[in-house]
């Protein structure tokens, strides 16, 4: 018997819905794209389609601990509790914090901010999405008034010209870059230009790709501003109807930034090019800029984004279809974080801090004198108070901050010397975690209730389909549970997801009158059965407008004081760091298709894993050349914060003198590869967003004596002096090693002495290679094999090879010598086919995106991998 729920992929802010089939009998579950919801229309990316190897008991943090020892759930939240009220009985309100995440659901989220800013009276509750769309929410609100994204995504769709700035979408948001994919093939007139230093997988849909010197965009945009004016393409109707602190912002503009020539010298681009993007933008009423974490993560991205605003503001660009600036949310739930005040400079219901009424409002409205009276710590500033032990209690939920956070070594630092470390998380080993004196286990996707809100502000079910295992609950039972030992339980005794819901649309409802953007009253009396069968809906959704709202700002009315939107005059600036002679390569840090974030989740996906298994450094072939490095080679990346070891991968997109990382790998999955050791905690000084994308590095080659491929049924320890990146597949752990003093068979054979009652191995010396195989009882325990360079090993042969019984041990150890196989690159995860496989259909005449699908399934599925099918036909047709 199968059923069916519909539900929320929990991983990019594009928010598709998907529809979860389980059947109790075969106790298995599928995932696919749902078709009615808005966001996706039945479309899954990779990452969404895989969903379902990720769900399961193992490596599930099931029983909470405190101080190592598996206690219940009572006694877990006693200590949390008597050590919360110690703390701010001795230190005050602001010696305690929470750190919390755009995965929690809009739920967990109200209920920890209605706990820290409203009850305990302090505002340090901040949230991973501080390092994600801070610049965005500052950038919204100095020029609307209010933290709204005016547009949906529709109007990427409708667009004539869409801008794509500071966006690899084809890898971060697949599904909607999809959508776009599918709307210019419809209108082959719609004219797409990508602004990024590197050209990515997005930059394949482009018309113009402005490979901009890394940093400079506030320049390119503030010199569009100017380009406007000059060419009289503003709308002045608008200006003067809609908007204020025109003529300041201009006048500056133009002093600045009016010669083109200048504006594309800064820029790092030709001037033809330039002028094309602006006469393309003149020219174009219906246009849309997509912008995201290339503008957001910046020293000055608060700025970069006004000067994207002021372009769209002056020509009228806003709150029309097809025609808005649109900021691009990273996480599953950054704008539910944003609607309930999670960042620690807001209130919720988008109130401000800083505003006595507000305050008065929400003091009345929650029953409590002890509201937050000035902003609190944001994420960086927070860690550095946990350094020097201003606060003392952190509770960490859902976010792993040991990875995520710049200059991470000294966030690890921080948690180390910090007195109470909670870690609320559903996995039981990330690097956050290694380090908490008290760990709750909270139910994970699938198993829980609540809401979403994706970048189109749409609020979207996440259901539960899955029971809770061992002890794990939900992270707003857990709040609401210590709120109540802590004597608060008048606030918070809510039964469900839904009462909260309730109260959250009520809170937003409350006294607004339509003077805050954030209202979704007609959803304040839900019933459970109507909260359980809610359909998604666009915010705002006042009582008077039960359908919800696509699109804001429509009637040119804005959130200010007076409704009118503000310019604001931003002064272009460099990048905060330069490279120099010790420090010559840019670095960049970013995602990559196939995994999620710290991959807690992704990375216990063996599907997922294939499509890039290792971490790595991506180099322009000039620079591989002057470092003497060739592909796959580990190099060190370094500079005075921390160093990371990585594999070189060419990437002719880059440009010379610059380097991409991903931010995934951390201490879970290898030797050395958190990327954000390595980056400054500089940040934006109006949002606090940190700079992620800009930071000067050195790269040198390791050298390595041997390398080589475990796998092994039993878990195995992690070497410490060694390379070394772990993953699993079909029950197997792989594991990748390389180092400078070469093992003897003697030794390797150790690792497995209590595992292993038979060995075949071939060693042959002279050529440095050993290859072993390890049996007990007739079943394959252990396979290695080491020579001087990554071996090379078909993997999809050998995991066939080590699950078949009935091969012996010679067998193997020969086929393993014997076997080519196809180990290219995997460009399509759904269907399993390689760079190589590719490449003979394209030889073969199979020379269009349809024609490889046809002849080898790839890019028939989700989609993801056209991009890259795209890349290699153009490399082809070179070559
Ligand atoms: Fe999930 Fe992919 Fe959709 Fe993002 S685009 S929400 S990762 S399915």
């Amino acid at each position: 018997m199968t059923a069916c729920i519909n539900s929320t992929c929990p991983y990019c802010g594009v928010g598709c819905g998907v529809t979860v089939s389980t059947n109790a009998a075969t106790e298995s579950v599928s995932v696919q794209g749902d078709q009615l919801h808005p966001a996706n229309q039945g479309r899954l990316c990779v990452k969404g389609s895989a969903l379902a190897d990720t769900i399961g008991v193992n490596s599930r943090l099931l029983q909470p601990q405190v101080d190592s020892e598996e206690v219940s759930w009572v006694k877990a939240l006693d200590s949390i509790a008597t050590r919360m009220r110690k703390t701010i009985d001795e230190y005050g309100p602001d010696s305690v914090a929470f750190y919390v995440s755009g995965q929690l659901l809009t739920e967990d989220y109200y209920v920890a901010n209605k706990l820290m800013k409203g009850f305990i009276g302090s505002a340090n509750i901040d949230t991973n999405s501080r390092l994600c769309m801070s610049t965005a929410v500052a950038a919204h609100k100095r020029a609307f008034g209010s933290d709204t994204v005016p547009g949906c995504y529709e109007d990427l769709e409708l667009a004539d010209l869409l801008v794509i700035t500071g966006s690899n979408m084809a890898w971060t948001h697949p599904v909607v870059y999809q959508r776009i994919v599918a709307a210019k093939k419809a209108r082959p007139n719609m004219r797409v230009v990508v602004i990024d230093p590197r050209r990515t997988a997005t930059a394949e849909l482009a018309d113009l790709h402005l490979a901009i010197t890394p940093g400079s965009d506030g320049y390119l945009f503030d010199g569009l501003l100017a380009w406007l004016i000059s060419q009289r393409a503003i709308d002045s109707r608008y200006i003067l109807a809609h908007t204020e602190e025109y003529l300041t912002a201009a006048r500056a503009c133009l002093a600045r930034s009016s010669d083109p020539l200048a504006v594309a010298a800064r820029c790092g681009i030709s001037v033809d090019d330039l002028l094309t993007f602006y006469r393309w933008y003149c020219d174009t009423p219906r246009t849309v800029t997509v912008f995201s974490q290339g503008i957001n993560q910046s020293a000055s991205g608060v700025d970069k984004a006004g000067a994207i605003l002021n372009c769209h503001l002056a020509c009228g660009r806003i709150g029309k279809p097809g025609a808005t600036p649109f900021s691009i949310t990273g996480q599953p739930n950054a704008m539910g974080g944003r609607e309930v005040g999670g960042l620690a400079n807001q209130l919720a219901a988008h109130m401000d801090i800083d505003n006595p009424q507000h305050r008065d409002l929400l003091g009345r409205f929650w029953g409590s004198e002890s509201i937050a009276e000035k902003p609190g710590l944001k994420a960086v500033d927070m860690f550095d108070a946990i350094a020097d032990g201003r606060i003392r209690f952190v509770w960490i939920m859902a976010t792993n901050p040991l990875v995520s956070l710049p200059d991470a070594n000294r966030v690890r630092k921080a948690l180390v010397a910090c007195d109470c470390v909670v870690v609320s998380d559903c996995v039981d080993d990330t690097d956050t975690m290694r380090l908490a004196d008290i760990k709750l286990p909270a139910a994970g996707w699938g198993e829980k209730d609540g809401t979403v809100t994706n970048s189109e502000r749409c609020i979207s079910r996440q259901r539960a389909f899955l029971p809770q295992p061992g002890n794990a609950r939900p992270d707003w039972w857990a709040i609401c549970e210590v709120a109540k030992r802590l004597g608060f339980g008048h606030a918070f005794n809510f039964d469900s997801p839904a009462a909260i819901f309730r109260e959250h649309a009520a809170l937003s409802a409350f006294e607004n009158k339509g003077r805050r953007d954030f209202d979704i009253g007609a959803l304040a009396r839900l019933k459970d059965a109507e909260y359980n069968s809610l359909a998604p809906v666009q915010w705002p959704v006042p009582s008077s407008r039960r359908q919800g709202t696509a699109r804001m700002f429509v009637d040119g009315r804005f959130f200010t004081a007076n409704g009118r939107a503000c310019f604001v005059d931003v002064a272009p600036k460099p990048a905060a760091q330069r490279c120099d002679a010790q420090h010559p390569f840019m670095l960049n840090t970013g995602r990559i298709r196939d995994q999620w974030h710290t991959m807690t989740r992704t990375g216990r996906s063996a599907r997922l894993l294939q499509h890039i298994a290792e971490p790595f450094v991506e180099l322009h072939e000039a620079d591989m050349h002057s470092l003497g490095v060739s592909e796959d080679q580990l190099v060190r990346v370094h500079n005075s914060l921390g160093e990371c070891v990585v594999r070189v991968r060419r990437q002719d997109g880059q440009t010379p003198g610059t380097a991409f990382m991903p931010i995934h790998w951390n201490d879970c999955f290898a030797s050395a590869a958190r990327v954000d050791s390595l980056v400054a905690a500089i940040c934006d000084p109006i949002s606090g967003q940190p700079a992620f994308k800009q930071t000067p590095v050195a790269i040198s080659p390791l050298r390595s004596d041997w390398q080589a491929l475990l796998l092994s049924r039993a878990p195995l320890p992690l070497p410490k002096n060694h390379y070394w990146c772990r993953r699993e597949q079909s029950g197997w752990q792989m594991l990748l090693m390389a180092g400078a003093r070469r093992p003897s068979l003697a030794e390797l054979k150790q690792l497995w002495a209590s595992e292993v009652d038979t060995w075949a191995e071939l060693d042959d010396e002279e050529g440095g290679d050993i290859r072993l195989v390890g049996y007990a009882g007739g079943e394959v325990r252990c396979w290695l094999s080491l020579s001087l360079n990554r071996p090379e090993v078909d993997e999809s042969w050998l995991l066939t090879a080590v699950a078949e019984a009935e091969l012996n041990a010679r067998e193997l150890a020969r086929g393993m010598l014997a076997t080519g196989g196809d180990r290219s690159p995997l460009i399509c995860s759904c269907h399993q086919v390689r760079t190589a496989r590719l490449q003979t259909a394209i030889a073969e005449g199979h020379c269009t995106v349809e024609a490889l699908g046809a002849c080898t399934r790839a890019g028939t599925n989700c989609g993801s991998c056209i991009p890259e099918l795209k890349q290699l036909l153009v490399v082809s047709a070179v070559a």
